[in-house]
């Protein structure tokens, strides 16, 4: 999509601060970070949200999860981490590109709103 940041990130043209990349996937770290390890996991190909996960696309959301382990493997969050995505208004999504943020490095509150 023309107008989507987070594309725009996946395909070089805004750069990011990345951590993680193969080729279905990109993580960069959150350009406001709410913890000590603020990561954003992203598929390169757009998905508007995790409410537009279907089985024809499932395999999309699937690699985002793969990377979601590998990358705590390679930044050893062995305290353990948080991930959250937000979805629609409501829960506060402001960016249209479906992204997963991984949230560690502290011990974090047990709130989920
Ligand atoms: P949402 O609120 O949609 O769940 O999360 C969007 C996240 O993207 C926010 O945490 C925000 O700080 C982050 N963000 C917005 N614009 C940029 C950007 O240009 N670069 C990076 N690295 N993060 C961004
Ligand atoms: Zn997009």
């Amino acid at each position: 999509m023309s107008d989507c940041l987070f594309c725009k990130i996946a395909a070089g043209e805004i750069p990011s601060d990345k951590v993680y990349e193969n080729d279905d996937v990109l993580a960069f770290n959150d350009i406001n970070p709410q913890a000590p390890v603020h990561i954003l996991v992203i598929p390169k190909t757009h998905i508007d949200s995790v409410g537009e996960v279907t089985p024809e696309n499932s395999h999309i959301a699937a690699r985002c999860l793969e990377a979601v382990a590998e990358i705590a493997r390679e930044k050893d969050l062995k305290n353990g981490f948080r991930l959250i995505s937000n979805c629609g208004e409501d829960a506060g999504q402001t960016v249209k590109h479906m992204h997963f943020h991984i949230l560690a490095g502290i011990p974090l509150d047990e709130k989920v709103k």
